[in-house]
Parts: C-alpha cells; structure tokens; sequence
C-alpha cells in the first residue's frame, strides 16, 4: 500500500458521504503530464478508477488515499511513482455503506483494496457494539493498529503475493468460527469472484440471511476498470 495526499482549493466543501464512500480519481494517460479534464457531457475517462477518501482534513483541504500496488493499472502505476506536486482529477463522493444501528455484531470482511473502507466503518461504529474483522492482505508487513469506538476481534490475513488465491484465506477463515451472530451484519468487499465465493460460504455453509450481507467486488482478478457497482446479487 502506498498513502497518497491529495490537496487542492477545489476540496473546498468536500465531505465523504458516510463511511465506504468513493472517489472517482482520473490518472495521466501514456504521454500525458496530467490527464484530461472531465467535461460534463464528453466521454468517460478510460484511466478513471474508483478509490476511498480514507481521511479528510477540510481544514487544509486534505484527502489520504492508500493505493494497493498491486502491478500495471493506470492508477497502481501512477501511485507507485507519485511526488509531489502532480495532478489528478478527483470527482464525488459517491455513496457508502449504512451502519446499521440496530446489528448485534459487525462482521467486516475485506481485502487490502477494502481496508480503507474498513477503517472508514470502523471510525462510524458507535461505543457498545462489536466488530469481527477479517482482513487479507498481501503480507504480515501490512498490518496496522485499527481504531475503533467498537470493541475490536481482528484477525489478519496474509494471501501471499498470488492474487489468484484471493479470497482463500478469507473463506477459510470463515470456516473456523465462531459462529456468526443471527443478527449481525456483513460489510463484504474484495475481489469480484472471491466475493461471490466468500457470499455463497456465508449464506450456503453459515446459515446467515442473505439481506444482512452487502457485498461488493472491488476488483477482479484479470479484468482492467472492474465497474464499481458490483454487489454479487447475481450468485
Ligand atoms: C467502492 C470502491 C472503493 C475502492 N477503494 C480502493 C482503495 O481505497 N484502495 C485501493 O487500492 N483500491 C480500491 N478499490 C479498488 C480499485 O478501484 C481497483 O483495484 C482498480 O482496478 C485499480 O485500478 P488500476 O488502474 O490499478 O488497475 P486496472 O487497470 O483496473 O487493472 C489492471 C490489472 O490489475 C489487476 N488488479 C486491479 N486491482 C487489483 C488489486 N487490488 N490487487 C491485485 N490485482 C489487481 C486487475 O485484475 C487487472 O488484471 C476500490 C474499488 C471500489 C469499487
């Protein structure tokens, strides 16, 4: 993962919308210092790529973006060799995920590309619930202290550098409990077939309701700009 400021004057009123929200960042494409910028009717940027606003400081018109490196993509490859002082267009937020008040647990279950998002969630917790984190991540290098007002179970991941085996560790993870509270509720994001997988595993082999799950594919293993709307409702 790499952090990535970005600051400028057009952050000016710029909140997330609740935690799990998005951006849309545009990238430079080949040959290009700085990309183009969005017209409100011209074509959709083809080097556009969905992000999380980890943090937002309005003050200083800051937003922190931690990027997976995960190897060629037009936002890994810019992130991967960002200074200071380059350009991006930034667009949003876009809409994220309702905690719901209500949930007797808090299962969050995520891979690197989520963790963001996970920590956005677990910032919205309020004091007196209960969180279950399931986090894989490349390696045990990165792990990081996560804070919540909820009380915390987390439990680290490492899938090695093999995306192909994503999702793995998650569902094994799943498989050896404990049991997942009939009124809890699932934050699921990861990659797009290990989702589905992950999903299946919950509702199949763990009995849970499948409207307490919201799953989200964040990227998919062999497919350039994965669209960033999708839910898994289809398995
Ligand atoms: C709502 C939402 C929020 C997101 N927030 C974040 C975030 O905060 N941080 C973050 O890092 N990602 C985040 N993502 C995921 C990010 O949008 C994708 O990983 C995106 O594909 C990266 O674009 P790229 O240009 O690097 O690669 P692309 O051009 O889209 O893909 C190129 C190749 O890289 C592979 N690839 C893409 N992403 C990954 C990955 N994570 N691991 C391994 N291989 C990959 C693809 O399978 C493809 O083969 C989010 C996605 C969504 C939908």
């Amino acid at each position: 993962m790499r952090r990535i400021t970005l600051t400028g004057a057009e952050l000016e009123g710029f909140a997330p919308a609740g935690p799990a929200s998005y951006i849309k960042l545009i990238f430079p494409e080949p040959g290009q210092t700085e990309p183009t910028r969005p017209l409100p009717d011209g074509p959709r940027a083809v080097s556009m790529r969905t992000y999380t606003p980890l943090a937002v400081r309005s003050e200083t018109l800051e937003v922190d973006v931690d990027f997976v490196l995960h190897g060629e993509g037009p936002a890994s490859s810019w992130a991967a060799q960002a200074t200071v002082g380059q350009v991006l267009f930034l667009m949003g937020p876009g809409p994220g995920y309702a905690v719901d008040p209500a949930a007797t647990q808090h299962l969050l279950i995520a891979d690197d590309s989520a963790l963001p998002a996970v920590e956005t969630i677990l910032a919205a917790l309020p004091a007196g619930t209960q969180a279950r984190v399931l986090l894989e991540v490349i390696s045990e290098a990165e792990q990081r202290p996560l804070h919540s007002a909820a009380a915390l179970d987390v439990r680290w991941l490492p899938r090695g550098s093999d995306h192909r085996s994503a999702g793995v560790p998650l569902a094994k993870a799943l498989r050896e409990g404990p049991a997942i509270d009939a009124g809890a509720r699932i934050y699921l994001a990861c990659e797009a077939a290990a989702m589905r997988r992950v999903r299946q595993l919950l509702i199949d082999e763990l009995g849970v309701e499948r409207s307490r799950i919201v799953g989200r594919g964040y990227w998919k293993l062999d497919a350039v700009n994965h669209p960033d709307h999708d839910y898994g409702e289809d398995s």
